[in-house]
Formats: C-alpha cells, structure tokens, sequence
C-alpha cells in the first residue's frame, strides 16, 4: 500500500509498504477513506517530535472496517468508524477513572517506534489496536469529513473550552486560529461567552475565525493583550484557550486574563523548557490548565453535535487533495498557505 513516511527533519515521502494485518484479538484492520495532516506532523516534520526515517506517519483519520480481531465485540466489517488518535485499553486504573490518555496501555499513531509503533494514517490501510475503546461508529447520513476531526482536533479545541471555565456572558480569547484555535472557538460557543477573541498573525485565518463567530485580533498590528482589555472595560477576559504552544502565545494567554481568571493550554509545546511566568499566574490569582486532549471521553458528545448541526468542523477544511500528493501537502501547510489539509487515498 502506499504511506507518507518521515525520511528526516523536513523531509517526508510517499513510499510502498506492505499492508498492515490484524496481530491481537482486540485489533481491527480499517481500509482509511480519509487522513488529514495535523500541526502536531509538523512537529515530527521540524524534528521537535523524534521519529525515525521510513516511519509512516499521520493520526487523524476515518474509514471502513474491513476485518476484526476474534475478541472485537463493537465492530463488524463494513462499519464506518472515526479512531482517536490514540489508543487505550479502557481496563487500566487512569482509563477507569476516565483519563484514557494516561491509559498506561496508550500508543499514538503515526509517531514511530517512540509513541508505541503503531501505523500512519496517512495510507491506505491501518490497523487500530484497543479498537473497542479506541474507535465510535459513524452516525448514518454523516460525512467523512464531518467525522474525521471528532479523533483529534475538534476533541481538543472541546477539551480546551470545557477547561476554560466558561460561564454565559463571559469574554474568552482563543490565543492561535490555526485548526484547533478554530475548533476552540466553535466549542467555546457551546458554552455562551457573550464574546470570544481570536489572536492570530495570519489574516485569512482570522477570517476564517469571524466566520466562526470570532473577532479576529491580528497580532503583527498592534498589542493584543491591549485590543482585549480595550473591548472588555479594561479588564482582560474571563478565560483564554491557548493553542499555539510557543512561550509567547503561552504569556499572551497569561497576560490577556483578568485576576481569578482562566488560562487552558492545549497548544502542542514546540519547546521541552522554558521562562514559565509563574509569578504572573500567582499573582493574578488564575488557574492554569494544560495538557493534550482526553479524546475518548468527547468522541460520543461531539459526533452527537455534529449530527444535530451545532457543530461543523469541516468548516475549516481549506484543501482536499490525494494522498499522492502528500509530500506537497506538507508544504503548503508548513507555509500555512492551508488552513487544514485533507487526503484522500
Ligand atoms: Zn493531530
Ligand atoms: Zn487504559
């Protein structure tokens, strides 16, 4: 079959490689019907995420079951699913308290040999481990691309909001409008904030944002931090969802909260340290809350959105190619001259 592999810092390749088959009695071998490229492959692409030359690569997908495992009890071939981008085993004491991404059984797809050795999804084919607890059924009538994002980004841009605290009429900033920024700023609808700003540098992404109920701040043309308390009496917004994970986006989160505010981080650390501005956060009194999505717990919730129209995160989607041309993909994303990249095998 043919795969996206990384061949070494900004180097990636469309490659034959023999197609996955079924290993455990859990697994399901899914025929992949759409991938996406996600912010979090540019990291493995610049080299911030170890992975090893002829390593397949991507984690966002949906597709057709084609065959189970002989203990898959919620799967059958020709079901349509959408998987998380990670695995978990549903059975571990962190899954049953309901943090499957700290399941001590967890592998990510599409990260090499480092995050468990599990294939790509940027391929024809691929098989889901765990795939009980790791994968949902696809509602009839709903689309590919209404259901891929369910797995990763639209989960984190939920993940993110819930987080944030957000009450009916409050001000939240999304700091990033880059796919989970725009996500984010979907989610944080849900939850009734009175007005949500958006902070970005790229132009047409924060249109996308206004699109979305956003009001976009173009951060290369003045202050941030400034143009929120200038529209919030002065005070800075009630919470903010930072989704960039550049220290500089991180103290823009910090700095454009009120007192006793909110800052949920989900922004992918494009550093392992650095200068975090505690004092800032004890100050203020805020709470701070980081991490990457819990995607298990949302997938039901938000497929159900999807379904009953509150929610359309294939909006965002600015690029369809095939996967042939995958290599390109990379490129045009690196030089965020895409908003979100789908391929189609
Ligand atoms: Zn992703
Ligand atoms: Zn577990």
């Amino acid at each position: 079959m043919k795969a996206l592999t990384f061949q070494g810092k900004g180097q990636v390749k469309l490659v034959d490689v023999p197609k996955p088959s079924i290993k455990n009695s859990g697994d399901v071998l899914v025929r992949i019907t759409l991938g996406a490229v996600c912010g979090t492959d540019l990291h493995v692409y610049h080299g911030y995420i170890p992975m090893n030359p002829g390593e397949l690569l991507g984690h966002e997908f949906v597709g057709v079951v084609e065959e189970i495992g002989a203990e898959v009890k919620r799967f059958k071939p020709g079901d349509r699913v959408v998987a998380s981008f990670f695995t978990s085993c549903g059975q571990c004491a962190l899954c049953r308290k309901g943090w499957f991404n700290q399941c001590v059984n967890k592998a990510t797809f599409g990260m090499g040999a480092n995050a468990g050795g599990l294939g790509g999804a940027q391929a024809e084919y691929i098989v889901v481990p765990l795939a009980d607890h790791s994968m949902e059924p696809i509602p009839a009538g709903m689309s590919d691309e209404q259901a891929i994002f369910v797995g990763d980004i639209l989960a984190t841009g939920y993940f993110g909001a819930e987080r944030a605290e957000i009450t009916p009429g409050d001000s939240v900033a999304v700091i990033g409008a880059g796919p989970v920024g725009l996500m984010a700023t979907m989610c944080a609808s849900l939850f009734g904030p009175a007005r949500i700003f958006v902070v970005d540098m790229v132009q047409s992404r924060l249109e996308t944002a206004k699109d979305l109920g956003g009001i976009p701040i173009n951060a290369s043309q003045g202050e941030p931090v400034e143009a929120i308390q200038a529209q919030t009496g002065g005070i800075g917004a009630d919470a903010s969802i930072e989704c960039v994970g550049l220290l500089s986006a991180v103290d823009t989160a910090i700095r454009c909260v009120r007192g006793g505010g909110t800052v949920s981080m989900v922004g992918v650390p494009s550093a392992v340290i650095g200068d975090f501005p505690y004092m800032r956060v004890w100050s203020k009194a805020l709470t701070f809350r980081a991490g990457y999505c819990n995607v298990q717990a949302y997938m039901t919730i938000l497929l159900d959105l999807i379904a009953a129209g509150r929610l359309k995160p294939d909006a965002i989607i600015s690029h369809r190619m095939k996967l042939d041309d995958g290599e390109e993909a990379y490129r045009i994303f690196d030089a965020r001259e895409a908003t979100k990249i789908v391929l189609r095998p």
